[in-house]
């Protein structure tokens, strides 16, 4: 046994990852890395092996040699290892969600980052942390953001929450203009450097569509009470609104450091210097807008398959992959991942969903409806 926190890192190499290493780097008297998992990026997570000497490495898509473990049983090993305190979910996509709900079966606290575990599993995943002894911790900023203002007030106080959202690169562009957005103007996040895919979530706005989901399971709030608005500075993270009308705000610059550590260490804090300190006057003045909902129609057509809830939010967050996989591979424009993730929304026939088969059969149904939609 040890005396400091064991912290399982999935995605190490990613965006996430790395960022949770440079904390994890800071914070060794406090806590170690159990094990670090990635797909591909074989160089890189050597590197990150040779620099916290886990008890684990998996490379997913690895052929096990140099002790190493492969494959998704590799991944599930890392979730669930002894040692591992925290679970630290930094995978990008539905890939992650076996990983989520392996280690809520195992009693951990989840970091949460992979989103998407929640909006195709949103009942399942919460049901399981409770049943199981596991806990959900949000590492997106916005939820981050909500849990530090909620903590320490009762459930019952809470009137509604506002996601703030950044907007993406497009959020001045006219919608024509908008259509025809190329990857490298969609990779161009004016105030975060993130993951590919999330970057283009964040520029169609179906990551704000992921993120109310997200936060309808987190924080147990009907749709109708969780709103999103336009803030470009991305300096508030989010808004908390109380049944008496009072507002509470969490702030900083933009850094995922922050809600990554506040994710291990929720709901105490502990000293950290690593990132650059707010100043308010260098963050300027803060500017808020509207959704244009016209020209981003994803975060409408993501909160109503929330609402719809079943299995739309799998297909929703099923059909948004495959787009933006495919507009990222040059073969569809940037306008086509909202125009089919709306057709198979349309075409989906939603069922009720139990347990985590239907979950996945509703998510292979949508994948391969939007391939066939986009011709591939
Ligand atoms: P990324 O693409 O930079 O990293 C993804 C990581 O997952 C990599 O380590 C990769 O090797 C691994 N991975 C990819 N496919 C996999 C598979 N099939 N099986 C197992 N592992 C796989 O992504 P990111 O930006 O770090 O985002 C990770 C998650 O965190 C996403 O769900 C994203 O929405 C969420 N998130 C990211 C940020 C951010 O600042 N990057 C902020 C909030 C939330
Ligand atoms: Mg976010």
């Amino acid at each position: 046994m040890s005396a400091t926190v064991g912290v399982a890192v999935l995605g190490s190499t990613g965006s996430i990852g790395r960022s949770a290493l440079k904390v994890l780097a800071r914070q060794r008297d406090r806590f170690h890395v159990v094990a670090l998992t990635a797909f591909g990026q074989q160089e890189q997570l050597e590197a990150q092996a040779a620099g916290f000497h886990p008890a684990l490495v998996a490379l997913v898509n690895g052929n096990g040699g140099n002790g190493w473990r492969s494959g998704r049983a590799g991944l599930v090993e890392a979730a669930t290892h002894p040692d591992a305190d925290i679970v630290l979910n930094g995978i990008v996509g539905a890939a992650g969600l076996e990983a989520t709900l392996a280690a809520l079966r195992a009693g951990k606290r989840v970091a949460l980052a992979n989103k998407e575990s929640l909006v195709m599993a949103g009942e399942l995943v919460m049901r399981t942390a409770r049943e199981c002894g596991g806990q959900v911790v949000p590492v997106d900023s916005e939820h981050s953001a909500v849990l530090q203002c909620v903590t320490g007030h009762r459930p019952e106080g809470v009137q509604r929450l506002i996601l703030t959202a950044s907007g993406g690169p497009f959020h001045a562009w006219d919608a024509e203009r908008v259509r025809h957005a190329t990857v490298a103007e969609a990779l161009n996040h004016p105030t975060w450097r993130m993951g590919r895919k999330i970057t283009v979530d964040s520029a169609t706005l179906a990551n704000k569509a992921l993120e109310v989901i997200e936060a309808h399971f987190l924080f147990d709030l009907p749709y109708e009470r969780i709103e999103a608005v336009v803030h470009p500075q991305s300096v508030i993270h989010s808004f908390v609104e109380f049944v008496d009308g009072s507002v509470l705000a969490q702030l900083g610059f933009p850094n995922m450091e922050l809600p990554i550590l506040y994710a291990l260490t929720h709901p105490e804090r502990i000293p950290d210097t690593g990132v650059a300190r707010f100043d308010p006057v260098a963050a300027g003045p803060l500017t808020f807008e509207p959704v244009r909902t016209e020209v981003f129609p994803l975060l409408a057509l993501g909160r109503q398959a929330g609402l719809t809830g079943g299995s739309a939010p799998a297909a929703f967050n099923a059909a948004n992959e495959a787009a933006v996989a495919a507009f990222l591979a040059g073969r569809a424009p940037f306008g086509r991942i909202a125009e089919v993730v709306e057709m198979v929304l349309e075409e989906q026939i939603v069922t009720a969903v139990s347990g985590l088969e239907e979950i996945l059969e509703a998510d292979a149904w949508g994948r391969r409806r939007a391939g066939e939609l986009l011709g591939s």
